[in-house]
């Protein structure tokens, strides 16, 4: 079935008499039994809840896996896949395992790695994972260590919107033993679906295009592996970090109308892209859809679509932040993937968090200081091409040739 119709079209309430088109939000903490030693399908909605149930079920079938979680945020998330697969308190293989991490990952990813999953005992490495032999070194070193091995990647990356080969990459890490995993808030499964590539689990921050409009935090697992599964599982539930039922309703009707935001978003995103490319010069602007872009083919043989994020380099901090304060039609505002458009300084906004060690050790990438980022939503595109021609226009100093696509070296954690 094409994805056009899966978003659009699904069963609401399995086996529910009324047959209702829209899915009831089962508020309710507890469902009665019939005695004491009878269970239903349903007996408390921490461990399960039949409108968490739908959304779960949708979301394995948008990515193509087995089993589909629904958690509080992206964090969540995050937090419960390192952790089950790294760390597991339970099972035949407790020892904690290494992780190798794309070296651009959002900030929250890393603050988590850095200051509550590395004291776990788990080795944490960080590699360019759009550099191949960089990542096959990395593995081969990393496969005769003890324990699990994961990779967790971004593609593309925020915010520097690099381009990863999942099926190279997928490839490699089976035969270093390990797991992949990719967090595919970026695109959505509108656009790309990585287990479809080799990967093990796919992440997302349904905080963004799943919910779409900005006013849900979720957060989403999917695998087809059922050990990967059974520890997730575990932990959504022993540490009650599931979904409510209201989020849970919120996501599942922003996925109806996942395909349309999305790809008109990323056709404002192409225009928008094209005019900075003429303003500022194409090395300077970051997205995927440029032609310029050093993913562009990549991009276009493993996903449908370039997504609406743009990033670009506006010369120096003082005239990023002139731009970001001088737009009328852009909020200043971290986050994306919303109907609106935003403007954002990921070095002091989404990615401040980045614990300064990590960078200073060379285990993160250095944002450039004078990143923008900006999250295309549904507006006309010529309305924000106005809007970011006038704050450009005020600038001090005319912006140049300043950036490249190339990342700081990123040297092996010690
Ligand atoms: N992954 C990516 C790529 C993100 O951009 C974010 C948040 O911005 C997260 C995960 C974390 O998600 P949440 O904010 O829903 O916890």
């Amino acid at each position: 079935m094409h994805i056009d119709t899966k978003v659009a079209r699904f069963d609401a309430a399995p086996g529910d008499p009324y047959r209702p088109t829209s899915t009831p939000i089962y508020q309710t903490a507890t469902f009665g039994q019939a005695s004491a030693s009878e269970f239903g399908e349903y007996d408390y909605s921490r461990s399960g809840n039949p409108t968490r149930t739908v959304l779960e079920a949708k979301l394995a079938d948008l990515e193509g896996g087995q089993s589909g979680f629904a958690l509080a945020s992206g964090m969540a998330a995050l937090s419960v896949l390192l952790r089950s697969v790294l760390a597991p308190s339970a099972g035949p293989d407790t020892r904690a395992g290494w992780l190798l991490v794309g070296a651009d990952l959002y900030g929250g990813t890393t603050r988590l790695i850095e200051k509550l999953v590395a004291p776990l005992g788990v080795e944490v490495r960080s590699v360019d994972t759009t550099d191949l032999v960089a990542t096959s070194a990395a593995l081969t070193e990393l496969r005769s260590r003890p324990g699990p091995g994961l990779v967790l990647l971004e593609t593309p990356s925020n915010p520097l919107l690099r381009v990863t080969d999942l099926g190279a990459i997928a490839r490699l890490v089976k035969e270093a033993g390990a797991l992949l995993a990719v967090d595919n808030t970026a695109l959505s499964p509108y656009f790309q679906r990585p287990l479809e590539h080799g990967a093990d689990i796919v992440v997302h921050s349904g905080t963004k295009h799943l919910g779409g409009h900005g006013d849900v935090t979720a957060g989403v697992l999917v695998t087809s592996n059922k050990v990967v599964a059974g520890g997730i599982a575990f932990l959504q539930n022993a540490e009650g970090i599931a979904l409510g039922p209201f989020e849970s309703w919120l996501l599942l009707r922003g996925i109806k109308t996942l395909g349309v935001r999305v790809a008109q978003e990323a056709r404002n995103a192409q225009e928008v892209a094209l005019f900075l490319a003429q303003k500022i010069g194409s090395k300077n602007v970051f997205y995927p859809g440029l032609e310029s872009h050093p993913g562009h083919f990549l991009q276009k043989s493993q996903a449908s679509g370039f997504g609406q994020l743009i990033s670009f380099r506006a010369g120096d901090a003082t005239s990023a932040k002139t731009i970001c304060e001088a737009t009328r039609l852009f909020t200043i505002a971290v986050s994306f993937g919303s109907t609106n458009s935003t403007i954002s300084m990921p070095c002091r906004m989404s990615h401040a968090s980045v614990p300064g060690a990590a960078i200073a050790a060379g285990r993160v990438a250095a944002l450039p200081e004078d990143l923008v980022r900006l999250s295309i939503g549904l507006e006309n595109p010529r309305d924000l091409i106005r809007d970011l021609e006038a704050a450009m226009n005020d600038l001090p100093v005319v912006v140049g040739e300043f950036g490249s696509h190339e990342l700081r070296a990123v040297r092996p954690n010690t």
